[in-house]
């Protein structure tokens, strides 16, 4: 799979995200494991309304990477989830849920809930 060119994009499609349990349960048990000062560092990042609150500013890249839900995975690779900067690389067969959602990431779910 083609990386995208995210540097420098500071989190411009990092937005709110659908989110799934299982996908919660995912973020929680990074999130558990990450050193405290890491996480409150993160938490504490100021970000444009609107920037995902996983978004990490200081590194300018996703700040639960190895958690992050399925549809910033599939994101500039699915065919009806295309990056501009790259839509060449949206060649995969679109993207859908495998579940139904338990709400929207920054919106239903903030960081109190984790
Ligand atoms: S997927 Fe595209 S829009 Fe999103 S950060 Fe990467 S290059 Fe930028
Ligand atoms: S979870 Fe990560 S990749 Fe997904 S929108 Fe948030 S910061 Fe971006």
């Amino acid at each position: 799979m083609d990386a995208l060119p995210c540097q420098g994009c500071r989190g411009l499609c990092c937005g709110p995200v659908p989110v799934t349990n299982k996908e919660l349960r995912a973020i929680r048990k990074l999130l558990g494991a990450m050193p405290r000062r890491r996480r409150i560092a993160l938490e504490q990042q100021e970000r444009f309304f609107g920037t995902c609150m996983f978004y990490d500013q200081d590194s300018d890249k996703c700040g639960i990477h190895s958690a992050r839900p399925d549809v910033c995975r599939a994101f500039g690779h699915s065919s009806n989830l295309v990056c501009f900067r790259r839509p060449e690389s949206a060649t995969g067969s679109p993207w859908q849920a495998s579940s139904d959602p338990a709400g929207i990431l920054s919106v239903d779910f903030t960081w109190k809930d984790f």
